[in-house]
């Protein structure tokens, strides 16, 4: 056995986020994973090639026929996932939408029907309300903080219940053990998507959810500068999901899986590091008097705060910050365009500071902290209070 044949699994989620899924490449030594550029591989013989192709039929590790199906950079990215989302096997895929779009294709067919939460990421509504009823299946869109409103919503058909943990931008958090087991006594799949936490903060597979997405794009990779899709659970659900990856073509670039890869290896120090400035923040721009409310699940104010404490690990509560000012459209306008840190951007989970002025949900100002000086950005915040009040 060699010395890096050792088994992670039992050890620490930041030492995962390391060391699973990577090792001395096999043939030249490369310490890093390298970008396997190639869309083909060659075999010594037909024989050879029957027999891979045969192995291959259910993506066998090690095999690789065309990078369509698999390559070694993927691969690797994918065990990371697996280890890190304490999963039998994780599936990558070109960006968030394909995550989302291959967990619920591998597992709905027409004549079924979806219990799918109202509060959403938007092309995650798009899809319940127009894409997955255009091809025949049923959805139902309920408020899921409520469980007797899945509850009431189920029908003899239902399959899935689909929802955020913590949705997007009001960040309510579900009862994921709960919602999980409701679902499975009525004989459904609980499909999560989980990328406003990262499973540096929950895991909801370790919870009771059957699938697990993300996109890869926000927290796993970090840096805002490659796109990703993550699908986590168990082999036979993920085979399914690699079906629809490889016949729809959803797949990652090797670029994107390799910056993937490096980006997730320091996922537990940033999100370490974006929930302690969040909590810092949060508290601030609670005390603040221009300001009417905060929304994050580390204060005694969010309604489920005391869930949180029981489901996130660590004492983290990530990076994912709403505030609320009084006033209006105007007043919130003035504050964000005064601050000088923030770019005014969409997306979160990357190491800069990210703000998203929201005028559809009331003038929210949605925050994705962070991993500057938190002193910084709060002196950031209280000139750009100062200039707003001008
Ligand atoms: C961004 C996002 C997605 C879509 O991910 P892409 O990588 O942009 O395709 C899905 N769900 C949530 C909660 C998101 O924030």
């Amino acid at each position: 056995m060699s010395r890096y044949d050792t088994d992670f699994s039992k050890m620490d989620f930041a030492t995962r986020a390391i060391k699973s899924g990577e090792g001395p490449d096999p043939v030249t030594r490369a310490l890093n994973t390298p970008i396997y550029e190639t869309t083909t591989y060659g075999y010594e013989s037909t024989e050879e090639y029957d027999r891979m192709l045969a192995e291959g039929a259910d993506w066998a590790p090690g095999v690789y026929i065309y990078s369509r199906t698999t390559n070694p950079t993927t691969v690797a990215m994918e065990k990371k996932v697996a280890s890190l989302e304490s999963a039998e096997d994780a599936c990558i895929c070109a960006c968030g939408m394909a995550a989302v779009s291959n967990a619920l294709f591998s597992t709905l067919n027409a004549g079924d029907h979806v219990v799918c939460s109202d509060d959403t990421f938007l092309c995650t509504s798009s899809m319940f309300a127009d894409i997955l009823p255009s091809k025949g299946i049923e959805t139902s869109r309920v408020e899921i903080l409520e469980l007797e409103n899945i509850e009431k919503a189920m029908r003899p058909n239902t399959k899935a219940v689909y929802l955020e943990v913590l949705s997007n931008p009001q960040l309510k958090l579900a009862n994921i053990p709960a919602i999980a087991e409701l679902a499975h006594a009525h004989g459904c799949k609980l499909i999560v998507d989980n990328t406003f936490l990262s499973p540096c903060v929950l895991r909801p597979l370790e919870l009771g959810a059957d699938i697990v997405v993300h996109s890869g794009t926000k927290y796993y990779v970090g840096h805002g500068d490659a796109l990703c899709g993550i699908v986590a659970g168990r082999k036979e659900d993920i085979d399914r999901v690699r079906y629809y990856n490889d016949n729809l073509g959803t797949h990652i670039s090797t670029f994107d899986a390799w910056l993937a890869l490096r980006g997730t290896r320091t996922l537990a120090l940033r999100v370490a590091r974006q929930s302690e400035n969040a909590l810092a923040l949060a508290k601030w721009f609670e005390a603040r008097p221009e300001v009417d409310y905060v929304i994050y699940p580390g204060l005694e104010s969010h309604k489920q705060h005391e869930l949180a404490t029981q489901l996130f690990h660590g004492g983290h509560f990530g990076g994912m910050l709403c505030v609320h000012l009084k006033g209006g459209y105007e007043e919130m306008a003035k504050f964000a365009d005064s601050t000088t840190i923030p770019p005014i951007a969409t997306s979160l989970g990357d190491v800069v500071t990210l703000m998203f002025p929201k005028k559809p949900y009331n003038n929210l100002i949605r925050l994705s902290v962070g991993c500057e000086d938190v002193n910084d950005l709060i002196a950031d915040f209280e000139q750009a209070f100062n200039k707003m009040k001008e």
